[in-house]
């Protein structure tokens, strides 16, 4: 992926202490963004992310919010405003599970879900928006999921937090456009990371089964696509939803199954 630039760019991508999130700061800073790797709990992980970010020829920061905690989040932003005056990429990517079945579901997990998803990206997003229409430029990437898409039993919560991601992309796309400012929805399928490795492995196998691709993404190829949607040669591109999945959506809406 050489052919695509982000030199010059500030990118923050919300947890990237691991998972995805690390994935997309790898590329990102390879790519010649400052990449800042925001994380909540794990400082020395997040250390890590940026350590590789560095090996991958780029340059960054670490930086700690809690996106559920809108103090956080704001001195965050603050912090990053102060020494690099712009932020020019977001990627909110942040995200938990709390599978429950809905009869079994606590108004815990329900809240949990909304707070990280939903109230996070409202915070990250309001902290970056006025900065980007006022340079008239810049990109907000919503790191959703194929699970808006695809009923997936047990994720009630997930799939009502990430159907909500996407009405709030088309949403401010629209808003925005015309401040040269771009907002994208990424739906990922089934990938590997710390979220999925838990999974009871027949049902990852059932997963394989029902993905043409009869396998699980890669932090790469997602990082690859993000990338790319963050990138000038995207420029005439927003409002719109991108899902990486293996052909997985696609199969199952046509069956309806
Ligand atoms: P992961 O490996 O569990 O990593 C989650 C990341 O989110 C961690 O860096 C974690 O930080 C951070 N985080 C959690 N709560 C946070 C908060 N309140 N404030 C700031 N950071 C927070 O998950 P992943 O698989 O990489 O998922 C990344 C995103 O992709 C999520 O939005 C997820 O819903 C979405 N997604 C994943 C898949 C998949 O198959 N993996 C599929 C579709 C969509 P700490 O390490 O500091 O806790």
């Amino acid at each position: 992926m050489d052919q695509v630039s982000l030199r010059d760019k500030v990118a923050v991508i919300t947890g990237a202490s691991r998972g995805l999130g690390r994935a997309m700061a790898i590329e990102f800073g390879r790519q010649g963004a400052f990449t800042i790797v925001n994380y909540v709990k794990d400082e020395k992980s997040a250390q890590q992310t940026l350590d590789m970010v560095r090996e991958a020829g780029g340059d960054g920061e670490i930086a700690m919010a809690d996106v559920r905690k809108p103090e956080q989040v704001q001195a965050m932003f603050q912090g990053i405003f102060k020494t690099h005056k712009k932020v020019d990429i977001l990627v909110n990517n942040a995200g938990i599970t709390r599978d429950e079945y809905f009869l079994m579901m606590r108004p815990q997990s329900w809240l949990e879900l909304m707070d990280v998803h939903l109230n996070g990206i409202f915070y990250c997003s309001k902290a970056v928006v006025r900065n980007m229409c006022a340079a008239k430029k810049g990109v907000i990437l919503n790191i959703g999921s194929g699970s808006a898409l695809v009923a997936m039993p047990g994720q009630v919560n997930y799939s009502a937090s990430k159907a909500g991601l996407l009405g709030f992309s088309r949403s401010l796309a629209r808003e925005v456009a015309d401040k040269g400012v771009r907002v994208l929805h990424v739906a990922p399928g089934f990938f590997e990371s710390d979220m999925t490795a838990t999974l009871d492995p027949k049902f990852i196998q059932q997963t394989f089964a029902v993905t043409p691709l009869g396998r699980w993404g890669l932090g790469t190829e997602l990082a690859s696509v993000v990338t790319f949607l963050a990138s000038d040669d995207c420029s005439f591109f927003t409002g719109h939803s991108v899902v990486i999945d293996g052909g997985r959506g696609a199969i199952e809406m046509e069956f309806g199954s």
